[in-house]
This record gives C-alpha cells, sequence and structure tokens, in this order.
C-alpha cells in the first residue's frame, strides 16, 4: 500500500490512557484528596488518562521532599564527576524513550511528529553538554592585592528549585531547567502545564531509572491557580524558573518577592520578523511561514509582527497568503502534515477572538481567520493559517500575544521605521532581518532590543547558544556556556594567613 493512510501510525499506540501517578519523594502517589483531571487530544478532541490534581496537602510534601535531599547534604555534595555521569546515563534514556516521549506530548498538546522527534532526541546531546559544564563548574583563585590573604570563591547550588512549564514544548522546556538543576545539585519540583502533564511524568520515570536519590526530582500535577500557586508561595522554595505567559512571570515575581526568592523568567512574545526589499524573497516567505505556522505558531519566539518594506508589501503578502492557503493540516502524527491543531479548546477560542479582534481594528483577511472545516480535521482544534494585511502597529492584533496561527503584516518605508516599528511593543524575546545587505543586517542586529537576533533564518535554537528575552518577555537565561549560573550561588571566601587583626586603625 502507498496511500498516505498506511504511514500514518496508530493513534495512542503508547499506554497513555490510563491512571497516572505523582512523584513525590521517590514514591509514585495520587493526590490526597484523590481528585483527578483528564488530558485531551488536540486532534481527535478527545479525552483520555486520569492525572492526580495536586493541592497545598501534595505540593508541600513533595517541596518537603526537595528539602530534605538538598539539606541532607547528600545530593547537593555529590561530586560534580558523579552528577556529570548521572546526566549522561539520563541522556541515554531519553534517547532511547525519545519516540514514546515525542508521541506523549504530541497526544497532549498536537504537535508535528517530526519536530517533536527531533526535539526530544536532542534532548540528550543537550543533558550531556550540561554534564560537560558541569566537570567544569568551579570557582576562582582572585588576587585581591592584599598581603598574607587567600581569596577565593566557590559554586553552591541555589537549593530546593520550583520548575513551572508550559505546554507546547513541555519536556524541551522542562530540561532548560532540569539538567542545569540537576547539574548544579539542586533539588527539584517540578508543576507541568496541566495540558501536558503525563510526558513530564515518564521524564521523571526516566530520572529514577537513572539513579538520582528519592526526592532529588518530585513532580506534582495540577492546576497553576491551584498547585502552581501553592508551590511558588513556599516559603522551602529557593528558585522558581518558569516558562509561560508575561502574566504568569508577574504573578511569580510577586510570590518570591517577600522572601527575595531567586527567579528566571521565559515569557510571551510578539517577535518582529523584518523583510526588506533586497532580501531573497522566496528564501524569506518560507521564512516567515516557519516564523508563524510552524507549531501552529504556538512559539514564544513566534514571528507574528511581519514588517514588511513597501514596495514588496502587496507581492510578498500576497504570495504569502497562497502559500497559507496552501498548507496542509491534518493528524501531527502523519509526517506529511504541515499544519496541526492548536493545543487545547481555550488556545482555539482566544484565537479565534483575536481574528474578531483584527477585524474590528480595520485589519483586512487575506488569509485564513476561521476554523478548519475539512473532514479529517473537522472534530480537532484547527485553525487555518491566517494573515492579516495593513494593521497598524498600535492595535491590539500587532501588540498582543495571540499564541497561534495569525500573523499580522505591517508596512515600513526604511530601515530606521522598521527598527522603530519592530523596538514599538512590550515584548523582547527573538527578532530577525531578511536581506542580502549583511552591513544592514549587523546594524539592526545591533540595535533591536531582543534576547535573540537572526538574520536570513528563523526559529534556530541550541543548547550552546542562550535564550532568553529582552523588556516583558524575560528575565535571565537559559541555555549557553553559562547555563548552571542561574543555579548557582557564588560564594566568596576570605582566609587571613597571620595579618594581625586591627580595630579602627586601618
Ligand atoms: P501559562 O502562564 O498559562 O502557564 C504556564 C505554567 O504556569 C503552567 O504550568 C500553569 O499551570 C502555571 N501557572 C499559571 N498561573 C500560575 C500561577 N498563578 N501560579 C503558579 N503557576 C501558574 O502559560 P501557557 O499557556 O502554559 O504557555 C504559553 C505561554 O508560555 C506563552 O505566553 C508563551 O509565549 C510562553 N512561552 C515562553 C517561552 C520562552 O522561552 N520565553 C517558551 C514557551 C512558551
Amino acid at each position: 500500500m502507498t496511500d498516505n493512510l498506511s504511514l500514518v501510525p496508530a493513534r495512542f499506540d503508547v499506554a497513555t490512557d490510563r491512571e497516572y501517578r505523582m512523584l513525590i519523594d521517590g514514591e509514585w502517589l495520587p493526590s490526597a484528596s484523590g481528585e483527578t483531571f483528564r488530558c485531551v487530544d488536540p486532534y481527535e478532541n478527545r479525552e483520555w488518562g486520569h492525572v492526580p490534581a495536586a493541592g497545598a496537602a501534595d505540593v508541600d510534601s513533595a517541596v518537603r521532599a526537595a528539602r530534605r535531599a538538598f539539606d541532607s547534604d547528600g545530593w547537593p555534595k555529590t561530586p560534580p564527576a558523579q552528577r556529570a555521569a548521572l546526566l549522561r546515563r539520563l541522556a541515554d534514556l531519553i534517547e532511547q524513550n525519545a519516540d514514546e516521549l515525542a508521541r506523549i506530548q504530541i497526544h497532549e498538546n498536537g504537535k508535528l511528529i517530526g519536530e517533536m522527534s527531533r526535539g526530544t532526541f536532542m534532548l540528550g546531546a543537550h543533558a550531556r553538554y550540561v554534564a560537560g559544564l558541569v566537570e567544569n563548574l568551579h570557582g576562582q583563585t582572585i588576587d585581591t592585592g592584599f598581603p598574607n590573604m587567600s581569596t577565593s570563591t566557590v559554586r553552591e547550588p541555589v537549593g530546593v528549585v520550583a520548575a513551572v512549564t508550559p505546554w507546547n514544548t513541555p519536556l524541551g522546556l522542562l530540561a532548560w531547567k532540569l539538567f542545569p538543576a540537576l547539574g548544579a545539585g539542586c533539588t527539584l519540583v517540578i508543576k507541568p502545564s496541566e495540558v501536558t502533564p503525563t510526558s513530564t511524568l515518564r521524564l521523571a520515570e526516566l530520572c529514577m531509572e537513572a539513579g538520582y536519590p528519592k526526592g532529588v526530582v518530585n513532580v506534582v500535577t495540577g492546576f497553576g491557580q491551584t498547585a502552581g500557586a501553592a508551590l511558588v508561595a513556599h516559603p522551602g522554595v529557593d528558585k522558581i524558573a518558569f516558562t509561560g505567559s508575561t502574566q504568569g512571570g508577574r504573578a511569580m515575581l510577586r510570590a518570591a518577592a517577600d522572601r527575595v526568592g531567586r527567579v528566571t523568567l521565559e515569557l510571551g512574545g510578539k517577535s518582529p520578523n523584518i523583510v526588506f526589499a533586497d532580501a531573497d524573497l522566496d528564501n524569506a516567505v518560507h521564512g516567515a511561514m516557519a516564523g508563524i505556522f510552524a507549531a501552529t505558531g504556538q512559539t514564544c519566539m513566534g514571528g507574528s509582527r511581519l514588517l514588511v518594506e513597501d514596495s514588496i508589501y502587496d507581492e510578498f503578502t500576497s504570495r504569502l497568503a497562497v502559500a497559507a492557503d496552501s498548507l496542509r493540516l491534518g493528524d501531527p502524527l502523519d509526517p506529511k502534515t504541515e499544519v496541526g491543531p492548536v493545543a487545547c479548546r481555550t488556545q482555539l477560542i482566544k484565537v479565534l477572538e483575536y481574528v474578531d479582534i483584527g477585524k474590528s481594528e480595520g485589519a483586512r483577511l487575506l488569509a485564513g481567520g476561521v476554523r478548519d472545516e475539512g473532514l479529517a480535521t473537522s472534530q480537532g482544534f484547527f485553525v487555518r493559517p491566517t494573515v492579516f494585511v495593513d494593521v497598524e502597529n498600535r492595535s491590539r492584533l500587532a501588540q498582543e500575544e495571540i499564541f497561534g496561527p495569525v500573523v499580522a503584516a505591517i508596512r515600513f518605508k526604511s530601515e530606521d521605521e522598521a527598527l522603530a516599528l519592530a523596538n514599538d511593543v512590550d515584548f523582547g524575546l527573538a527578532a530577525a532581518v531578511w536581506t542580502r545587505d549583511m552591513a544592514r543586517a549587523q546594524r539592526m542586529a545591533h540595535q533591536l532590543r531582543a534576547g535573540t537576533v537572526w538574520v536570513n533564518t528563523y526559529r534556530m535554537v541550541h543548547h550552546t547558544m542562550p535564550f532568553g528575552g529582552f523588556k516583558q518577555s524575560g528575565l535571565g537565561r537559559e541555555l549557553g556556556p553559562h547555563a548552571l549560573d542561574e543555579y548557582t550561588e557564588t560564594k566568596s571566601i576570605w582566609v587571613d594567613l597571620g595579618n594581625r587583626q586591627t580595630f579602627g586603625r586601618r
């Protein structure tokens, strides 16, 4: 058989539809209340699994377990070589189970099999990279110039980390926190998104299989307003590592404020994708598509504001609209599918509301803007890839994060205007420039207020390159050679080698 359907793997061929337990202090437990919630496959709009709905009592048990594992000094004092070896063992297990981990995430959030499989397999390389950093984690001897004084620094783990993660790339974004936290000698309580809890539970199982001591990795499943809020407010938490909406980020800062808790935040975006008339336009059309329709636009770095030079604006946006209309929507497990569903019903409603907002603001719809009516997609949460033109930069369509397959195309006449428009937004996660003029590309790259700038490409991310946001897109950086910094405290040690102590006569 060569028909497409034969290429589609059987759905639910991993044991996903079952009762789940949370991981607390090395034990797999239901919630104290016995309450559960269900996941929904966004392609079929089908409920599956029963996942514990953690409350404050479960969160308290998990934080106490993480606290004990940290304060007993066993884990934080484990030699770096041993922590690195454990990360490498975890890397092997992730690679061996990458296919299953990818499929679970697809049943949770509807992301495409190609991207999910590649991304999940790459977590192995990421864990090994962090293992290398752990082996090179050391303090410094510093010459202060004082005679008879030995001065040095040491790096110590920050303590108990609350890792709160979103649904769009559940394991990838967890790994950005989990690997460096474990590498530094921290313990964790993880609260995955209520949309995607089970992939994190499976990864936690692999952590146990790798040999992490009990209490080092804990997972509580549940909702943001209950389990999440109880976790980040817990006095036993030293650091919050959060990826999610900017609104959620503000809640994290408020929760940490009273105890001056450490916080890293990876938040929302409204990233400008800037096309100059001298760009390779075929390439730029593909770049614009990859920027906003990959992952069905549910990516923090989505190129949702498309800035196009006036002289090519009409031609470029028409080409983009034709390309958007031709995209093939369907089963995310089918390798031929180009656009999957949005991850959940809330997201579907939100995206369609923004289409209405765009229309009411006077923007013109050139493609999409509707729920897909195709036979294969009628049950799922599908929105046609959407292109709006004649968008005002100060409009809500151009300023607010939609987190769906909706692009707002804005016109500019000069490099200065492009830069001003690009930076005129509260977010600062990413930006891209399409041009053949490398001097202009460099000028733009240095003036764009964003944590990542791409030139003639889009959506490139790698564990060796730091990632994070300017402005309201975040606080701190993940990935890259300094990934461990956010999980360590630097201590300065002064040892007097025999000077006489003086008081008031220095
Ligand atoms: P969200 O803020 O709704 O939820 C994120 C996590 O926080 C979930 O686990 C949720 O249960 C929890 N949560 C929500 N409110 C909470 C509260 N008051 N206290 C404690 N926990 C709470 O985000 P989402 O809808 O899951 O994810 C989409 C958002 O994530 C988008 O804004 C996107 O831009 C952002 N994101 C950012 C990055 C990045 O690296 N900058 C990457 C991916 C996603």
